[in-house]
C-alpha cells in the first residue's frame, strides 16, 4: 500500500472520482467531508465500486479540533483539499458563507497541517481565477482577476499558499486550476448530483435529455466564437481525478520542496455551447430543445487551456473525448434520473 492521503470534499463530484482513481493506484485513503453537498450514498457507491469500505469521517473543515482528531489517528502524506462550495450565484447571494467556507476552512486545514507537519497539499483551484482572459490558450502565468466572491475565494486561498510557501520553504503546495469538469463513472454508479436546478451546462442538458426539464436556455449567440455561443474547456472528470494521482505521484518523486506550484487541468481544446449540446443529442440519441437567451452576467466568450504544464511536469495529459464525457453522463443520468436519491 502506497502512502496515506486525507481527501476533504472526497463525497463530492470530483472527490469520489478521485477516490476511485486514487485506490486504484495503490494510495490509502481517508475522506472528510460535512455532506453540505454531497450524501452517504456517494461513499456506499465508491466503496462498492472500489470493492471495500473507505475510512470516512463526517466533518466540518472549519472544525480544528476535529481536523486535529483525524490527524493524530493517522500518518498523512498529504492532503487534497476538495472541500468548498461552488455555485457562483449563490456567493454573490451569500458572499460571508462562501469566504468562511472557502477561505476560513482553509486556513483551519493549513493550521492542523502545520500543527501536525503535514506539508503537502493539492488544491481545487478554477480556471475562473483567470478572470477575461487576455490571451488563449490560458498558462499559468496568464493575469489573475476575479468578478464574483466564489472565484474571489479561490483566488485569495492561492494568495495565502503563495504567502505560505515564502514564509516556510517546507511546504508543496500544487494548485490544480480545473477547467470545465463533465462526465462521470464509465461504471454510471457515480457522477454530478446537483441538488437544484444546474447552474452548469452539462448537468442542465442532460437533465432536459431526461426530460426532467423541458428546454435548455443558450445564454447568448452573439459572442465572437465559431457558432456566437461560449467556448469552453470541457475535461472528463476520470481525467481530471488521474490530474490528482499524477500530482501525487510529482510529489513523492521531489527530493526538496516546490513550494507554490499552479498547475491547469484541461484538455487545451475549445468546445461551443451548440457542438456539446450536438454532441450530446448525437449520444444519447435524444432531441434537446434549445431556446438562445441574453448572454449571463459575468460569463465570459471562450475559455481554454494551455495543458503543457501538466504534461512537461506531472507527464500527465487528458484523453477522454467529448462524445466520452457525453456517454458517460448520459449513462449516469439515465442509471439515476434522481442522482442519488432513490426517490
Ligand atoms: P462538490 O460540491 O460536489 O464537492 C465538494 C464537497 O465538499 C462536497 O462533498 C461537500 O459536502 C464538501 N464540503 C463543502 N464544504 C465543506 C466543509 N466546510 N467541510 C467539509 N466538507 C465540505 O464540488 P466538486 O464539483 O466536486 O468540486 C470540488 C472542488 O473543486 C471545489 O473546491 C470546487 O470549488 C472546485 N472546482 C470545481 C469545479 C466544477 O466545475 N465542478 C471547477 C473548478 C473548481
Ligand atoms: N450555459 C448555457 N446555459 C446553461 C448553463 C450554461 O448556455 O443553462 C453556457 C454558459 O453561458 C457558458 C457555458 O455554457 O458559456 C459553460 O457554463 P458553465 O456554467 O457550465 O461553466 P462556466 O464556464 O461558467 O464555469
Amino acid at each position: 500500500m502506497k502512502n496515506k492521503i486525507l481527501v476533504t470534499g472526497g463525497a463530492g463530484y470530483i472527490g469520489s472520482h478521485t477516490c476511485i482513481a486514487l485506490h486504484e493506484a495503490g494510495y490509502d485513503i481517508v475522506v472528510y467531508d460535512n455532506l453540505s453537498n454531497s450524501s452517504h450514498e456517494a461513499m456506499n457507491r465508491i466503496s462498492n465500486l472500489i470493492g471495500k469500505p473507505i475510512e470516512f469521517i463526517e466533518g466540518d473543515i472549519r472544525d480544528s479540533e476535529s481536523l486535529k482528531k483525524v490527524f493524530a489517528d493517522h500518518q498523512f502524506f498529504g492532503v487534497i483539499h476538495f472541500a468548498g462550495l461552488k455555485a457562483v450565484g449563490e456567493s454573490v447571494a451569500k458572499p460571508l458563507m462562501y469566504y468562511n467556507n472557502n477561505v476560513s476552512g482553509t486556513i483551519t486545514l493549513l493550521e492542523v497541517m502545520t500543527e501536525y507537519n503535514v506539508k503537502r497539499l493539492v488544491f481545487s483551484s478554477s480556471a475562473t481565477v483567470y478572470g477575461d482572459p487576455e490571451t488563449l490558450p490560458i498558462d499559468e502565468s496568464s493575469k489573475r482577476s476575479c468578478t464574483n466572491p466564489y472565484g474571489q475565494s479561490k483566488l485569495v486561498v492561492e494568495h495565502i499558499l503563495e504567502d505560505l510557501a515564502v514564509s516556510d520553504s517546507d511546504w508543496n503546495l500544487i494548485t490544480l486550476r480545473y477547467f470545465n469538469p463533465v462526465g462521470a463513472h464509465s461504471s454510471g454508479q457515480i457522477g454530478e448530483d446537483p441538488n437544484d436546478i444546474p447552474n452548469n451546462l452539462m448537468p442542465y442538458i442532460s437533465q432536459v435529455a431526461v426530460g426532467k426539464l423541458s428546454q435548455l436556455n443558450i445564454f447568448g449567440n452573439d459572442y465572437a466564437t465559431i457558432d456566437g455561443t461560449g467556448v469552453r474547456d470541457f475535461i472528463h472528470v476520470t481525467d481530471l481525478a488521474q490530474g490528482h494521482v499524477a500530482a501525487l505521484n510529482y510529489l513523492e518523486q521531489q527530493n526538496s520542496a516546490l513550494g507554490f506550484l499552479p498547475i491547469n487541468l484541461g484538455t487545451g481544446t475549445g468546445t461551443s455551447v451548440l457542438e456539446l449540446v450536438t454532441a450530446f443529442s448525437e449520444v444519447s440519441g435524444q432531441k434537446i430543445p434549445y431556446q438562445f437567451a441574453d448572454r449571463r452576467a459575468g460569463d465570459i466568450a471562450s475559455c481554454y487551456a494551455s495543458a503543457d504544464k501538466a504534461q512537461s511536469l506531472l507527464g500527465w495529459q487528458a484523453k477522454l473525448s467529448i462524445t466520452e464525457m457525453c456517454q458517460d453522463t448520459w449513462r449516469w443520468q439515465s442509471m439515476n434520473p434522481h442522482g442519488y436519491d432513490t426517490v
